[in-house]
Parts: C-alpha cells; structure tokens; sequence
C-alpha cells in the first residue's frame, strides 16, 4: 500500500497541540479502524494530494460545501477581490442585500435572512426564533438527522417516540435534554403521539426534509405533508434544516425540489400548489452557501423573522456574520450553479457512478444499499432498505471500515464514515468515475 509517512508524522504532532488532532471529530478516523487521517496539502478541482504527495479523487466534498470542485475559478477571483478589499468591515455591506436576495428567489419561503457564520448557528438560531414566536419551549427532531452541535440538538431518543431525550453528548444538561423529543424518520404514527402527547408545549418540529446525515434518505410520500399537517395543527413551526439540501439537487432547495416525494399532488401541478403543503415557517442554511468559505444563514416568514433584534425581542448577532468574504464566494458559487446544464451533469456521473457501484457489489456478492438524490449517494453495506436511522445503524460499519481503506490505498477519498454521502462536483469527469469504479471493483472483490 502507498507510504502515508508524513500524515502519519504530522498526526502524532497534531495530538500534542490540537484535541485528538483534529478540529471536528468527524476527521478523525476513529469510525473506520483508528490511526493517522490523511492529512491533505492541497486541492484542486476533484483532486487532493496529501501530504507525501499522494493524489485523491475526492468524493468528501468538504462534507458537502464544494459542490463547484476546489479552487473553482469564479469563486477563487471572488475571495481574491474580497480579500483585496478588506475581509471584515463590521458594517453592512451592498453584497448582504445582493446575496440575500439571491437565496429568496431561489427559496420562495425565505421572506427575510439573516447571515451567520456556520450550520450550527443557523439552526440554534432557527429554534431561539421559533420558540420566541410561539412562546413554548419545546422541539421535536428526527433521529439520525444532525443539525449541528449546540445544546438542543445534540440530544438522543428517550425510551419511545412520546418520551423526552437524553444528553447525547457530555454537558448538556439533562433539563435540556427535556425540552426536545425525538422520533424516528419517515414515521408518521410516532410523530403523532409524541404531538398528541407534548403538542401545546412544542414550539417546533425540525428536520432535514431530505436527509443527508444518515445516508441520502428521501421522505415517505406524504411524510412531510403530515409533518407540516400536524406541527400546524398543534400551532408549532416547522424547521427545515438545510445546510446540506440547499443547492445540492437543484438550483434552490429541497423545500422546491421536483424529485421530492410527495402525496398528495400531481407531479405535474404548478410549483406553487404542489409544495405549499410542505412549505416550512423557517429554513436553516450553510456549506454551499459559503462557496467554500464559513458561513450559515436562516430565514422565513417574515412576522416570524420579526421577532429578531434588532426589530424583535430574540437576540442574535455575530462579528463575522455576513462578512464580505464569505458572502462574495457564496455569490460567486451560486452564480457557478444557476448555469444551464449544471445539475443534470452532477446527476448524470453520479448515477453513472452509483450505478456501477451498485452492479460491482452484487457481481460480487457484497450487501450494499445505494440510496442516489441527483448528484448523492450514500452506501450502505446491508441487504435492506435505509429509510430510517435504525436501518442505516444495522449497515456494517466494519465492512464499510475495510471498504474505506481499500479505497483510500486506491487514490479515492471518502469520509470516513459509514453514514456520510458521496457528493460529486463540476470537476469530477467520466474518467475519474471509471477510475473509482475501477478501484471500487477490486476493493469489493476482496471484501
Ligand atoms: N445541519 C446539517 C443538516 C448538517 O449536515 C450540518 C453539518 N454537517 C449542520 C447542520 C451543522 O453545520 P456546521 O458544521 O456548519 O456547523
């Protein structure tokens, strides 16, 4: 197998100075075996190359973000005349108002945003704004669906879908944990009992509307119609969290995507009266948005976002928030995806590339599930569907451990995860899938 030395080198340093030697837990590579990440140098396009001057096609994605491939011209030219103007000015900027307005015509629900600096603070935000509203406290969430880490969200399932959770991680407190409820995904009847149950003290009900978190995981027909249906009816909001949907399947967000699984309408209905029934109050947003650069951004109903200081009583701010960097690469990569063509050729090699993935494993004798939304995928090593978190925890993760690494010896580089998503860029070419398909072929030949 190929030398990682440095990587290896550069690990046991970064253990001395940074906790576990990562900066988000998920880099590490304790899922799939333990030992060094590779430690990348640079990325160009589809490309990385790391640190001992191996060279990746890269299906991470930054976890989704590079949709236009690294370094994409158009949002490079954007950072450079961003940084050539003064990154961080502390006061409003012309480009809020252009991006703004941007993200509203591409997202019909957003009446106004507000920009932040990450996925995290979106959706925190989303639930301060909600329970200000409607002057409750409580929030109901899906489980397996990752909405960052502040306190509300990291919260697990009590013992059935009308109890209240438990800490999920170390210091959040228990009467925090009491203010949320989860319930499994794509299950309608245990969304109602926990409403039946808790309904005049929830103020939201959150969830991706097509989940990235657990695998590429569409909603049941009629799931989000009976979602919004019953969040209304007990006077709650609905949250869609977003930082991974939005621009990912089209240009605008699941909330408007045409692929999106619905009941009760045509699928040739307008566009107006074939969403309005899974319209959200509120929208969290991040990774794409940014081209690259941090940020995060929520918006909504327009009575609802008025209740946000300075206009409101609920308060939030941030020194980086809306920074002209940040905004002017996120222009830059949305203007990259409104072009012509743009997703149906993300689509195209993604299902060429989960296609063959697909028939590879079955040639081969290997479970896999693939689950495709447009331009990605998930993997999951098992024989069942994955509708839901339980499905995609019984996927075995030690298959998908040796799978990884197969794969990275292989000069492909996939999270290391076995929940995460590929996520296909401009960049990547028919080439690059028939390599991977390749590399994939004789690592599920000697699983
Ligand atoms: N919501 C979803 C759906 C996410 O996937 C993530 C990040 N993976 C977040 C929120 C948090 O975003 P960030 O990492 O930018 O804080």
């Amino acid at each position: 197998s190929i030398s990682r030395s440095r990587s290896e080198q550069l690990y046991k340093e970064a253990l001395e100075h940074i906790v576990g030697g990562v900066n988000s837990p998920s880099r590490s590579f304790k899922a799939v075996g333990g030992g060094a990440p590779v430690f990348m140098k640079r990325a160009q396009g589809a490309y990385f190359w790391d640190e001992d001057g191996n060279k990746y096609i890269d299906y991470l994605a930054a976890y989704g973000p590079i949709i236009t491939g690294h370094a994409h011209p158009h949002v490079t030219q954007a950072i450079v005349e961003a940084a050539q103007d003064g990154t961080l000015y502390g006061t409003p900027t012309e480009h809020e108002i252009v991006f703004a307005r941007m993200l509203k015509e591409a997202i019909p629900s957003l009446d106004k945003v507000r920009f932040v600096n990450s996925g995290t603070e979106a959706v925190m935000t989303t639930i301060r704004v909600a329970r200000a509203y409607t002057g409750r406290s409580k929030i109901v969430k899906f489980a397996g669906c990752y909405h960052g880490h502040s306190d509300l969200v990291l919260v697990a399932a009590g013992s059935g879908p009308s109890t209240l959770g438990v800490p999920d991680s170390a210091g959040v407190p228990g009467s925090i944990a009491q203010e949320v409820i989860t319930v499994p995904f794509n299950d309608i009847p245990a969304l109602e009992e926990a409403l039946d149950r808790w309904g005049g003290d929830v103020a939201a009900v959150m969830v991706e509307p097509i989940v990235g978190n657990f695998g590429m995981v569409l909603p049941k027909p009629g799931f989000l119609e009976a979602l919004c249906r019953l969040a209304r009816g007990i006077g709650a909001l609905v949250i869609y969290d977003e930082v991974i949907t939005a621009f990912r399947f089209h240009y605008g967000s699941a909330q408007t995507y045409a692929g999106l699984p619905l009941a009760a309408v045509e699928p040739g209905a307008t566009t107006s009266a074939r969403f309005a029934a899974v319209e959200p109050d509120l929208t969290a947003l991040g990774k794409i948005i940014g081209g690259g650069l941090p940020i995060g951004a929520y918006g909504g109903r327009r009575e609802i976002m008025e209740q946000v200081a300075p206009l409101g009583p609920a308060y939030q701010a941030g020194t980086m928030a809306g920074n002209p960097a940040s905004i002017r690469a996120g222009i830059a990569c949305l203007q990259v995806l409104r072009q012509e063509g743009v997703y149906a050729g993300l689509e195209r090699l993604a299902a060429r590339l989960a296609d063959g993935l697909a028939a590879s494993a079955a040639r081969h004798g290997v479970p896999l599930t693939v689950n495709r939304i447009g331009g990605a995928f998930s993997t999951h090593f098992c024989s069942h569907p994955v509708t839901n978190y339980d499905e995609a925890q019984a996927a075995d993760g030690e298959v998908f451990a040796k799978f990884f690494r197969l794969m990275l010896d292989r000069g492909i580089c996939l999270a290391p995860s076995k929940y995460e998503a590929w996520f296909l860029t401009l960049a990547h070419t028919d080439d690059d899938v028939s390599e991977t398909l390749e590399a994939a072929d004789q690592a599920l030949r000697s699983l």
